[in-house]
């Protein structure tokens, strides 16, 4: 897979950092050395390496760490956040044209994966109900022209050839089929060749003309590495694109293409190749391609999640009260609503890192339902029964029962998980103070 050693790099570097509760200079500083050469090894480009070190370590030392996160988590939302901004920030979305049909022209070197993707994109937009048709403009290759069309059968999309005439007249007259038979996406599949040359150039610009396209997306093959940021550096310079298909994501790429490219050439990667088949098309999303480069599942949402959801003093006040065992309903409720406040359990099992591709996890069915429920009960319930359950008899139990739509063996089922959780709070309160009297720590 794409960026796993990177992802392994760059994990094992933190790994040193986790721990730390405070990070000095001189352990930032280490950090991005190690950072920055798993980056030159993935094949990034060395001045944007270089200015992204510079970045991460400037804010990593300057900024006063949050008081919810330890200094090593704040260093690697950092980096997510810099890796984020490297490969552009937010989706950059195809755009469409306000005039009837949309015309996308496909260009890149011979065997980047072209024919394949305009395949690709013609099933994307087929399957948010465009019409597309795609035409064969690769008159130089022998089998391009067949490969496109076998390409448009198994997918069912309509493919406009006109054998081996100039690749102009042949954009013209598709535009013009496409105009009398409907179809409100046209994909040129334009020529390759093995290096770029002034020929095929000058013919990309007299087809740009001819087209006036809505877009000019460079198909470029991740496995190249830097030689494909230097053919998007020419396109660009040469011809003009909107954006860039980067291809063979799948494969074993060190990805540092995927990283520089945006940076280098100001243009977004609006899509991913990752897999021979046709449907093996992904929108490019910057944000979740660096938690996957950082390779620690969303992590750093649960972080943000968490610091956005949970008041340290509240933490600590219901601490002391746990450990009083002076815990109430009205502080059950609090807790269910905080948790509600971050997401479904199961999302939230997810993002923890190591846990969430386990096997195991998918077995665990956590009923967001039963939450509901037990809300309920205890939302009717009055506040002084909330303050103190012991109150609550046979004929309150009927009441709430029936104020929150359940019944009483709910409500008597729910008092009694309460009672035993807080027995056990009371436990653990009494352990930890006898451990600390006896030199542990818990
Ligand atoms: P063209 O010469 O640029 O038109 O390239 P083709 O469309 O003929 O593709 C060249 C090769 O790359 C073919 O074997 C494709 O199956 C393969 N290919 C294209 N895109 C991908 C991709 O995203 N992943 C993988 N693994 N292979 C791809």
């Amino acid at each position: 897979m794409v960026f796993e050693s990177l992802a392994d790099k760059l994990q094992n570097t933190f790994k040193t950092l986790r721990g730390k509760g405070k990070l000095t200079e001189a352990d930032v500083k280490a950090a991005m050395r190690e950072v920055k050469l798993a980056l030159l090894e993935a094949d990034v480009n060395f001045k944007i390496v270089k200015d992204f070190i510079q970045k991460v370590t400037d804010r990593a030392i300057g900024q006063e760490v949050m008081s919810s996160l330890t200094p090593g988590q704040q260093v690697i939302k950092i980096v997510n956040e810099e890796l984020t901004t490297l490969m552009g920030t937010t989706r950059s979305k195809l755009t469409f044209s306000s005039s009837p049909i949309s015309v996308y022209m496909m260009v890149g070197l011979q065997g980047s994966g072209k024919t394949t993707t305009c395949g690709k994109l013609g099933n994307y937009l087929k399957k948010q109900g465009k019409k597309p048709l795609l035409v064969a403009c690769d008159i130089y290759r022998p089998a391009a022209i067949k490969q496109l069309q076998v390409v448009g059968d198994s997918l069912a999309i309509p493919v406009f050839t006109m054998g081996e005439i100039s690749p102009i007249e042949i954009t013209k007259a598709a535009i013009t089929h496409a105009q009398r038979y409907g179809n409100d996406v046209v994909i040129l599949d334009t020529a390759g060749r093995l290096h770029i040359d002034e020929m095929l150039m000058n013919e990309l610009v007299d087809i740009k003309k001819a087209a006036r396209p809505t877009e000019i997306l460079l198909v470029v093959d991740a496995m190249t590495g830097q030689d494909a940021v230097n053919v998007a550096e020419s396109f660009n310079a040469q011809l003009g694109i909107d954006g860039l298909i980067m291809t063979k994501l799948d494969g074993d790429t060190r990805g540092g293409a995927a990283l520089s490219v945006r940076a280098v050439t100001g243009k977004p990667i609006k899509f991913a190749g990752v897999g021979e088949k046709l449907s093996e098309l992904e929108e490019f999303h910057p944000d979740r391609m660096a938690s996957r480069i950082l390779g620690m599942g969303d992590v750093l949402t649960l972080i943000e999640k968490a610091q956005s959801t949970f008041d340290e003093d509240e933490a600590r006040k219901l601490e002391k009260k746990m450990k009083k065992g002076s815990f109430d309903f009205e502080d059950f409720l609090s807790q269910l609503q905080q948790m509600k406040k971050m997401g479904p359990i199961g999302d939230l099992l997810g993002m923890i890192p190591g846990l969430g591709n386990q096997k195991a996890l998918k077995d665990i069915q956590v009923d967001e339902k039963d939450f509901v429920r037990l809300e309920a009960i205890i939302q009717s319930m009055t506040l002084k029964e909330r303050r103190d359950p012991n109150i609550i008899n046979g004929s309150r139990k009927k009441r709430i029962a029936a104020g929150s739509g359940t019944s009483v063996q709910e409500v008597n089922k729910l008092l009694k998980q309460f009672e035993q959780t807080k027995k056990m709070m009371k436990q653990f309160a009494g352990m930890d103070k006898r451990m600390k009297r006896g030199g542990m720590r818990m």
